[in-house]
């Protein structure tokens, strides 16, 4: 199979909805990492996806909608604080979990009697989502495991000859994948950090909890994509809190007259220490939208380049940076979480 990269226009958007309609599946731009894109209502597109990115059969799916879509066909608005958040954020980077009506196929939710939905911003997913006018289920458009995609390019790179079309809308701005919410309960709990924080999430409801699996009871985790290693880069990969720097430097010096072929992830404030020791350096910039929008591309690109590559967490901790981190600590295992 040819797989065409082709831009945004009335005649690609057709050819897609085209493809969705008998039961394949198209990668789409969203304002956080390109999406694999399937029927929600339809078995076979769904198990499709699941089997192209071999993932795990039982972390569950995203239903993606267009802003104008009727959520009360899909899921049930139970808490009032779910209501307020649907206001507060309509579009964008944040997927709330609700009771679901059982309308989407039952593979979406991997057996759970709850249903993901989010609204993405990107004007690209928005015409898509229009043309298709069904919720379509879209995982990172990259191979389980493997680093989330923000450009057409990445997706080209893991599903070349697996799939028919890539609509391609620029680079991600975002960079990191949504933040997911449950909403089931009395508050609302974040199962994955992304930019949409905590703080802004209480800020709008009062109150917001942060999901802490407690895997040693071998309880059923109500996320299970957190269990997985995942964004991970095709190299050896070591990970240095900042204020362990001194002993990234000397690890470095160390594996490189070693005879491996090393490369260091940080942000700007370190790449001179780093250069002066010939190190090469993929930066992550400097503000926090710019470390969390370059993350998956410089874990691309380090694959390329080294065989070793030494990440340095990011200084700040909070807000943003609690996906930013969770997202290279996770880059970062070696294995998935054994329960
Ligand atoms: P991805 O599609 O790779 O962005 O991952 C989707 C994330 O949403 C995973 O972490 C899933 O575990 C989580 N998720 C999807 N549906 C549900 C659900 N019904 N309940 C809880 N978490 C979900
Ligand atoms: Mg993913």
């Amino acid at each position: 199979m040819e797989t065409k990269i082709k831009k945004i226009t009335p005649d690609s958007l057709r050819e897609a909805k085209n493809i969705i309609e008998s039961g394949g599946v198209v990668a789409i731009p969203t304002e956080t990492v390109y999406g694999l894109g399937g029927s929600a209502f339809d078995d076979t597109a769904v198990q499709k996806i699941f089997e192209i990115k071999g993932r795990p059969n039982d972390n569950p799916l995203i239903a993606h909608v267009h802003r104008d879509y009727d959520l009360s066909k899909l899921v049930d608005f139970q808490p009032s604080y779910a209501k307020k958040l649907r206001e507060a954020f309509p579009v964008g980077p944040l997927t709330l979990v609700y009771p679901s009506r059982g309308k989407v196929s039952p593979r979406v939710s991997c057996g759970l009697d709850t249903l993901a939905v989010r609204v993405p911003s990107h004007e690209g997913a928005q015409a898509f989502l229009r043309a298709v006018e069904i919720p379509i289920v879209a995982p990172s458009a990259n191979l389980s495991r493997h680093v989330s995609p923000t450009s057409a390019r990445h997706v080209l790179d893991d599903f070349d000859g697996k799939i028919p079309l890539i609509l391609d809308g620029g680079e991600c701005v975002g960079g990191i994948e949504s933040t997911v919410c449950d909403c089931t309960g009395e508050t609302p709990v974040i199962l994955r950090a992304g930019l949409i924080t905590r703080e802004m999430i209480a800020d709008v409801v009062g109150d917001c909890k942060v999901y802490e699996p407690k895997l040693e009871r071998g309880e059923r985790v109500k996320s299970p994509g957190i269990l997985y290693k995942h964004y991970s880069p095709r190299c050896q990969t070591l990970l240095f809190a900042a204020d362990d720097i001194e002993n990234a430097a000397l690890t470095y010096q160390r594996e490189t007259l070693g005879g491996k072929r090393v490369a260091v992830l940080c942000e700007e404030r370190w790449l001179t220490l780093f250069e002066t020791l010939g190190a090469k350096t993929l930066n992550l910039g400097k503000t926090r939208s710019e470390i969390a929008a370059r993350l998956y591309k410089r874990l691309r690109e380090a694959e390329n380049i080294c065989e070793l590559l030494i990440a340095i967490e990011p200084t700040e901790k909070d807000g943003v940076m609690v996906g930013v981190l969770n997202r290279l600590q996770k880059a970062c295992l070696s294995e998935d979480i054994k329960r």
